[in-house]
């Protein structure tokens, strides 16, 4: 009998000791860093981006539309109505479901200006963009992609949230600053850039379709942000083709989180903005995103609005 209680002690002990040990299992875990993926668990992101609301517009929503696929477009809203650009009628029907998207009154470099006229042509630009589209704009694409600390210091408070740059790149990595967002790639490289250089512009292209392998075939988390204008693909080149051939290998994976920039925004401080308990077992989500998360290599769902309790 003696020995028998012996023997469940010692069950007990080492139960109890186990149990301890997975109570615990979540602090030991709490060093590795809690990974980002994109909505229903997606690890691959996608932004098209397009500059300067010029006619051809029409053509390239109307394909992206056909293709499903979403962007965001960067507009400037005085030169809305003039020779070559849309109609400030037209933009509020024309780019429904995609995001409009500010690109300054007038096309001015920012760099040049004082900072009373960095706010105004910022302000003005969003002000009227809102009232064109009736929704908030909240982000902007700097004209010629030129930017500095004065002009980011400037546009700061003015309720812009991400402003993108030119300078390319070539990677998938995320946003390092909303402010001074640097884009993956121009849409087929710099192509056309040198005319008549044809053996650079083959280059270029070839460039544009490896990194757009290399996106598909990424392990990691991957941002690919593309961007350019409607009206390059109007000059020699037959780049329409090239535009649809780009986004048939790109539509429909469902690897892919397909987004618009300020959407993107919302998501990543919606991440930014979960409430982890100290070791990391709970969190609540106070957004109105469903967002998504990587522990120990294990995915989960973090409901809007919940707070869940994490099975490591
Ligand atoms: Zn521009």
């Amino acid at each position: 009998m003696k020995r028998i209680i012996s023997i469940v002690v010692i069950v007990l002990m080492i139960t109890i000791n186990s149990a301890n040990a997975q109570t615990n299992s979540g602090l030991l875990n709490s060093s590795i860093p809690i990974e980002m993926l994109f909505p229903q668990g997606k690890s691959k992101a996608l932004i098209l981006s397009f500059d300067d609301g010029m006619v051809a517009d029409r053509k390239l929503v109307k394909l992206m539309n056909d293709y499903g696929l979403v962007g965001t477009f960067h507009l400037n809203s005085n030169k809305l109505g003039t020779k070559d650009y849309l109609t400030k009628e037209e933009i509020k029907n024309l780019y429904k479901g995609h995001e409009v998207s500010g690109h300054t009154l007038n096309h001015p470099n920012l760099t040049s200006l004082s900072k009373i006229d960095v706010i105004y042509e910022v302000l003005e630009d969003r002000k009227e963009l809102e009232r064109l589209t009736a929704f908030p704009v909240r982000g902007m694409s700097y004209p010629f992609g030129n930017t500095n600390d004065f002009v980011v210091e400037a546009i700061s408070g003015l309720g812009i949230e991400y402003a993108r740059t030119v300078g390319d790149t070539y990677n998938f990595s995320m946003p390092v600053d909303f402010l001074i967002w640097q884009p993956t790639i121009h849409l087929f490289g710099k192509t056309n850039y040198i005319p008549n250089d044809t053996a650079n512009d083959s280059r270029e292209l070839a460039q544009f379709y490896q990194l757009t392998t290399d996106f598909l075939k990424a392990n990691s988390v991957a941002l690919f942000y593309v961007w350019g204008h409607s009206w390059e693909y109007e000059g020699p080149g037959n780049k329409w083709a090239e535009v649809e051939t780009f986004f048939e290998i790109i539509l429909k994976n469902p690897d892919i989180y397909y987004t618009t920039q300020i959407g993107l925004v919302d998501y990543i401080n919606a991440f930014k903005n979960l409430k982890f308990s100290t070791d990391k077992t709970m969190v609540t989500n106070l957004s109105s995103m469903d967002v998504f998360v990587k522990i120990n290599g294990k995915v989960h769902a973090i409901e809007a609005g919940r707070t869940k309790i994490l099975n490591q």
